[in-house]
């Protein structure tokens, strides 16, 4: 990887954009005169104290022109004198078209060493990170699973069609004498039995309808299941696969291009790499997890009883101490991805 900074980039990393105390800064020229034209912003600065205006506060930091307030810019005008802009009335002293334009730079300087201290720390990290997910085992995940299926097929398909239409419930069906149907089933077969009246003929029938019985299937809800969605196959994917597909666009993500040819698009294909890699993986970890929920003794239970109930077995061993592993190198990668995310909000938030 191609971590050589241009001098230009190695100045920017240095840069301080935010300064506190600005009517102290170094070199500042108190008040300048109206058309004086402001060429650069070298600092924002933010100096609201502590519940502002609602705890009684009054603005004391003054712009160039005078005007009191407590957030603004650190700018340079033409001829090199340096002055105070407020964050407001910068606009109005100056025009909208000068303060959009030098702010535009100012915030595009900003962002530039955001994403530049990013990717240096998402370098410094992700090549541990590609090894710990190319050695990532999660198989135990489908070992299990094909296990049961194999021991258990008949009752996991059951199952899992009871949870897919009860949306998560242990639906058992008991059946259950349906004395209309026996009797409507008997009056085709035997109209004439039927017809008769008297007590020889009562007799006869009820011999009938004993000896013919027609059931129904009565359905028992035994509880919830948790973790339920595993059992619907078809509509997920396996940590295996997940993480598989997780290396792969990681392994994609940094180009080792020079960082001086780094533009825009390339730092949001990065962030967006990254952030869907780490979906792939929590997606993957949520599927442990639910497995976990599935195999839980109080969970394993219910579906026990529902087995039960249905003239089946069904059972899950995990192995000894399953669960998701630990991932230490990719944790570090995703606070790094993190590292910009958190100063831009913080310069962004400005009253
Ligand atoms: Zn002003």
């Amino acid at each position: 990887m191609e971590n050589i900074l241009t001098e230009r980039d190695r100045l920017l990393l240095a840069r301080r954009f935010r300064v506190k105390e600005p009517q102290n800064y170094p070199g500042l020229t108190e008040r300048i005169e109206k058309g004086a034209v402001p060429v650069r912003i070298l600092h924002d600065y933010d100096e609201t104290p502590p519940g502002g205006q609602k705890a009684g506060h009054k603005p004391h930091i003054r712009c160039c022109f005078g005007h009191p307030h407590w957030h603004g810019f650190v700018a340079e005008f033409e001829g090199g004198r340096i002055g105070l802009l407020g964050g407001r009335c910068a606009r109005r002293d100056f025009g909208e078209a000068v303060i959009d334009a030098i702010e535009g730079d100012f915030n595009a300087e900003r962002d530039r060493q955001f994403e530049i201290q990013r990717l240096l720390a998402i370098r410094k990290v992700l090549p541990a990170a590609l090894t710990e997910l190319r050695n990532l085992d999660v198989r135990n995940f489908d070992i299990v699973w094909q296990t049961l299926t194999h021991r258990f097929g008949e009752a996991s398909r059951m199952l899992a069609k009871g949870v897919r239409s009860s949306q998560g419930r242990l639906i058992a069906y008991r059946k259950e004498l349906d004395r209309r149907a026996t009797e409507a089933a008997a009056e085709r077969a035997q109209p004439n039995l039927f017809r008769s009246t008297g007590r020889a003929a009562v007799a006869a029938q009820r011999k009938y309808l004993d000896a013919h019985p027609v059931y129904k299937d009565v359905p028992v809800d035994m509880g919830p299941c948790d973790g339920w969605r595993l059992l619907i196959v078809s509509e997920r994917s396996t940590p295996a696969r997940l993480v598989a597909e997780a290396f792969d666009i990681l392994s994609k993500a940094d180009d080792d291009k020079p960082i001086e040819r780094w533009g825009r698009t390339d730092f949001a294909r990065l962030r967006r790499s990254i952030e869907d890699a780490f979906a792939k993986l929590d997606e993957a970890a949520g599927l442990v997890a639910d497995l976990l929920r599935l195999a839980s003794p109080a969970n394993q239970e219910r579906i026990a009883a529902w087995a039960r109930e249905c003239k089946h077995e069904f059972e899950i061993r995990l192995p000894e101490g399953y669960g998701w592993p630990a991932t230490p190198a990719l944790d570090a990668l995703r606070s790094a991805s993190a590292t910009g995310e958190k100063a831009q909000v913080a310069a962004g938030k400005q009253p």
